[in-house]
């Protein structure tokens, strides 16, 4: 068993070194992750320069490989030359905060796992519901509950998971819940300032409150004190628009 671990909090993030040392002992484990800090950052690729990496020296970090880019840029550059080897998994995580709903598109933990996802190797996003660390112990040992439970059976095809763990220290021992996306309102207002010149700036406000967050929902599996386990897919078509879109905008050769 090969795993290969990301994140986008970057290489010095509590909550990478948290995620391989809960995963020792599963497999032989590869780290690679952003430099710096790259939440929100979504599935970007950096087109515009090359990329460079270097291997991290001293605790917690020793051997991991950092890369001056963004998530998927790290996945994408370890499955594409870097790593001799293909990875049977690859995690992301464990994120500083929450990655439910709409945060899922924009998400950098999600994306790093999408990357491998895309590339047809199962993968796991795993985030904390809360900003801090807080209880992060407990989260990791939830993480490698997840992965061995995941790992103990046989999956017909690769999949993509993200988990939302409870900022708690009794996290490892809640219920489990297989959830949906839920929604969330629009996010706040852009706060604007000015600049020493006087030039007006902006600074993109928080993601909104959840919206959508009835039953069976990520939002309300976490608000219910159960760990959020959604399955993703990549394919953003509106299967149910299709017929409408069909009927309005086709049009046959002329
Ligand atoms: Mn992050």
């Amino acid at each position: 068993m090969r795993i290969l671990i990301a994140n986008d909090d970057g290489y010095l993030a509590p909550g990478l070194a948290a995620l391989v040392r809960a995963c020792e002992g599963l497999g032989e484990i590869e780290v690679i992750a952003p430099e710096q800090n790259a939440s929100g950052t979504s599935n970007s690729l950096t087109l515009s320069r090359p990329l460079s990496v270097f291997t991290a020296s001293g605790e917690p970090v020793k051997g991991y490989r950092v890369v001056n880019g963004t998530p998927s840029d790290c996945v994408h550059v370890a499955l594409t030359g870097l790593l001799e080897r293909k990875p049977d998994l690859v995690l992301s995580g464990i994120n500083n905060g929450a990655n439910m709903g709409d945060d899922t598109i924009y998400s950098g933990t999600v994306a790093a796992a999408m990357e491998g996802f895309l590339f047809g190797i199962p993968a796991i996003a795993f985030s904390q519901t809360e900003k801090g660390w807080a209880h992060l112990d407990a989260a990791a040992r939830t993480a490698r509950s997840v992965v061995e439970q995941v790992l103990s059976a046989q999956h017909a095809a690769p999949f993509l998971l993200n988990v939302n763990i409870p900022s708690r220290a009794d996290a490892d021992a809640l219920p489990r819940r297989i959830t949906r996306l839920g929604r969330r309102h629009a996010s706040e207002p852009v706060i604007r300032q000015n600049n020493p010149r006087g030039e007006p700036i902006y600074w993109i406000g928080p993601a909104g409150d959840a919206r959508e967050a009835g039953e069976g929902t990520d939002f309300h599996a976490v608000a219910n004190a159960c760990v959020s386990i959604t399955p993703l897919q990549v394919d953003l078509t509106h299967h149910a628009a299709l017929a409408h879109w069909n009927q309005h905008l086709a049009r046959s050769a002329s």
